[in-house]
This record gives structure tokens, sequence and C-alpha cells, in this order.
């Protein structure tokens, strides 16, 4: 299955072949088709699966086969969580509508209001936004959506568990007119506020599930193993890569310092290894690429320089020497082996150094995850206890407690520990209890 047998117009492909996307992913397959089509849809696929251009391939296509409703208004309008969200919508756009003359701008919370008045009133073609933001847009009448022939709901879930709902709603009737389409994207279809909001949303949506949202994928075997320190790390990677029956290897380190003293480590023991690090110019590391393709050797030891678009289908093992400090970069990272329907196997190496990074990686997946061990090679740590507790949302405790929402309901039973979110950031799996607007950030003003 290639981009070009799903219908999509001539001068897209080139944007694709451009940007080497040659395949498109399983969600992609799904919903690219349906979404040209112009009939509503509603998905959900695990992370990572290729989400952002599901939905943008078919805006950016009605861009160029359609005329607009209106002159003046959004004719797309994407909305996403949290900001930091948004940026990225917002890049993965910019690759596909430079030299175009379909534009577009970023409407989220923390910037200014008026630069925002200014840009709407060039009557940009896309707006990615925050719900918020947008809703203060529409009350201040400084767009209309009107003519907004798509509507397009990244991460629905998370928009409603931060209490987005009333917006939502709010930018839904500023556009419900008959002829609009509307894609709704969501981790989970289970979510009964989803539900809710889609039936109203949405107008007979194709529904499109592809692998189980929140779900491991299932290509790749994950492990994780606690280490004490640096050199126990060493040891469990010694004996992991002499008993593992490998093919190719990624190894992924924290840093360059420590890619170069791995590979040369390794090398010593003539384990055939090469060292991908950021500090090499491009023809270097392009050469580097290459021998490895051609299996010239077993391991690539790197940073999360390679975390993103290597596609190697000998890589069979994917091992975190170190863990990424963003959770999204366990997902690219792991996801370099495991392709094309291969077998893979991830092992991450977690040492008090890496807790927090670990702890973001499981709120991120949604699960709870235990711990595998080597045995001869048990370690003394067994995690660390949060950090003091610093209040998240100011919110007066009731009687009835609020309780975490969980966005998995196929998973009631695995209780993340509470403290934790006190800690965490936006981007994670913050979850505030529905229909108040929370006082978050990093999300709107
Ligand atoms: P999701 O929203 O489902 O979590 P994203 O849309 O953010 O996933 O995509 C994850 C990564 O996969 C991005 O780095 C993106 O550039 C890449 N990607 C998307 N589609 C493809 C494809 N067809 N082939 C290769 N990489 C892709
Ligand atoms: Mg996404």
């Amino acid at each position: 299955m290639h981009f070009k047998d799903l219908g999509l117009d001539q001068r897209l492909l080139k944007k694709l072949n451009h940007l080497a996307f040659n395949k498109p992913t399983e969600i992609q397959q799904t919903a690219i088709p349906v979404g040209i089509l112009g009939k509503d849809v509603l998905a959900s696929s695990k992370t990572g699966s290729g989400k952002t251009l599901a939905f943008l391939l078919p805006a950016m296509q009605r861009m160029y086969r359609s005329k607009p409703f209106t002159r003046r208004d959004p004719r797309v309008l994407v909305l996403t969580p949290t900001r930091e969200l948004a940026k990225q919508v917002f890049a993965q756009l910019r690759t596909l509508n430079a030299g175009t003359p379909y534009d577009g701008t970023l409407i989220v919370g923390g910037e200014n209001f008026n630069d925002q008045v200014k840009a709407l009133r060039n009557d940009p073609m896309f707006v990615i936004a925050t719900p918020g933001r947008l809703a203060d847009h529409l009350e201040h009448r400084s767009t209309h959506l009107d003519g907004l022939e798509m509507l397009i709901l990244d991460e629905a879930d998370r928009m409603l568990d931060l209490g987005f709902e009333a917006q939502l709603r709010r930018i839904h009737e500023a556009a419900s007119h008959r002829r609009r389409q509307t894609l709704m994207f969501s981790a989970t279809l289970d979510h009964e506020d989803v539900v809710d909001i889609a039936s109203d949303m949405l107008n007979a949506p194709k529904r499109l599930s592809v692998g189980h949202s929140a779900e491991e994928h299932t290509d790749i075997t994950q492990r994780f193993i606690l280490c004490d320190h640096l050199d126990h790390k060493q040891a469990l990677l010694d004996k992991v890569l002499e008993t593992e029956d490998y093919n190719q290897v990624i190894i992924f380190t924290a840093t360059r310092a420590d890619t170069d003293r791995l590979t040369k480590e390794l090398n010593e023991r003539k384990l055939k290894a090469v060292a991908l690090s950021g500090n090499l110019n491009q023809t270097q590391r392009n050469s580097i690429m290459s021998q490895f393709e051609r299996d010239c050797h077993k391991i690539l030891v790197t940073t999360d320089v390679a975390s993103r678009g290597l596609d190697i289908d000998k890589v069979s093992h994917v091992i975190n020497f170190d863990m990424p400090k963003h959770a999204e970069e366990y997902v690219h990272r792991i996801g370099r082996t495991g392709r094309a329907g291969n077998k893979g196997d991830a092992i991450s190496l977690v040492g008090p150094k890496d807790w927090k990074s670990f702890k973001n990686v499981e709120a991120f997946l949604k699960q709870n995850i235990s711990f595998s061990t080597i045995e001869g090679l048990e370690g003394k740590f067994k995690g660390l206890k949060p950090a003091p507790k610093k209040k998240f949302v100011k919110k007066k405790p009731t009687a009835n407690k609020p309780v975490a929402k969980k966005t998995d309901s196929a998973k009631p039973k695995k209780k993340m520990d509470k403290r934790y979110y006190d800690n965490m950031a936006v981007g994670d799996n913050v979850f505030v209890p529905k229909k108040k607007k929370p006082v978050n950030p990093a999300t709107e003003d």
C-alpha cells in the first residue's frame, strides 16, 4: 500500500515523496480515503500512529480540489488539547502547505491576543487552535466559522478531560451548517463524554478503530529493567547482548559522550558497534547510516537524533540505555523496531536518574509497567518516592473528593498513583475532573 493508492492529489503525493513518507500508516490507510470523500470520521488509534497526517492530508486535498464557501472564514479548524500539540500540528501543516496559498495560523493561549486578531484578519485558511482561546476569539468576533468546511478534533478525549466541553460546543454551534465535515480523533472511543459529544457533533460518522489506543504496540515486546548505577547498566547491557537473539540493535543513550564511550567499549569486545552522534556532519551521518543499513554493523549507538524517521527492517531490538527525557520520544525510539509487521523487542534500563522520565513514559502509555529482572543481575533500586507535593490545580477539596478521571475505561482497575499527577506537566496525562474549567497555564489562559 502506497500513498498513491489512497486517492490523493498528485501535488500532495509529490510533497509526501519529498518528505520521504512512502507508506501510509494503518490509520492513514483507513482514514484518508474516507476523509477525502467528505465523510465524517470518528477514529481512534495508538499514539505515534500518524494521526496528524491522517487528518491534514484530507484537509489539504479539500483545499486543492474544492472551492471555499466564503472568502473570509477559515476553511479548516484543528482543535487540540494543549499548546504544544497545536504547535506540532502546525509544524506538520507547514511541511504540507509550504509554497501553496493555503496558509494557516496558530491560535493558542498564552500568546498575545491582539497579534492573533491581526493574524485572523488576514483570513488564514487553516486555523490550528486550543479550544479556550478560539472560543475567546469567537466571543470577540475576531473570527467567524460560518464558512468552515472542516472541523478536526485531535485528542478529543483529552480536551474533554481538560474541561473544554463548553468551548467545543460553542465552536460547534458557530460552525453548524449542513456541509461541514467533522473528523474526531480520540485515544479511546469508549469514553462516555466522547460518545456524547460525538453524537452531537458528527453526522453519520465512519467509525475507525485501529489497534487499541492506549494498548502497547503489539508487535513490540517491551521490557523494563531496574538498575542501580552505570556499572550495573553496563553489566545488564552485556548480558542482554550476550543472551538475546538479535539481528540488528539500536542503543539509545542520553548524551553524545555516552554514545562514544559505549561504542568504544562494545568495539573493544568485538561487538561491531558504530556511533551516530549529533556532532558528525551530514555526510558522515549518511555514511554511517548506509553502512548500518547494509548490515556492516550489528549495533548502532545513538542519541535521539536517530529516534525519528529511521526505518530499517533488520532492527530486531531497541535498547534504551538511558530513558528519553520526553515520553513521546520513547514511542518514537521503540518504533524503530517492530516495523512493517515484524516483531521487535524494546528493552529499557531504568536507573535512579531515569526515574522521572520513566514515570512520564508510564503515564504516557497509560499503563502500569512492571519490571523484569535478569538472573544474577538483580539490583537494589526499586524506584524513587515522588517529590513533595506541589499543587497543580488549585481546587478546594470537597466532601466527595474529586477523582482523577481515567480515559481508558477498558482498564479501570489499573490505578495510577495519584501523587504523581501533582508533579506532571501538561502534555503528560493530567486528568482534571470534567466540566470545570481548569487553571491550567500551559493549555489556555
Ligand atoms: P499520532 O498523532 O498518532 O500520535 P503523529 O501524527 O504525531 O502520531 O505521527 C508520529 C510520527 O510518525 C511523526 O514523527 C510523523 O512524522 C511520523 N509519520 C506519520 N506518518 C508517517 C508515515 N506514513 N510514514 C512514516 N512516518 C510517519
Ligand atoms: Mg497526535
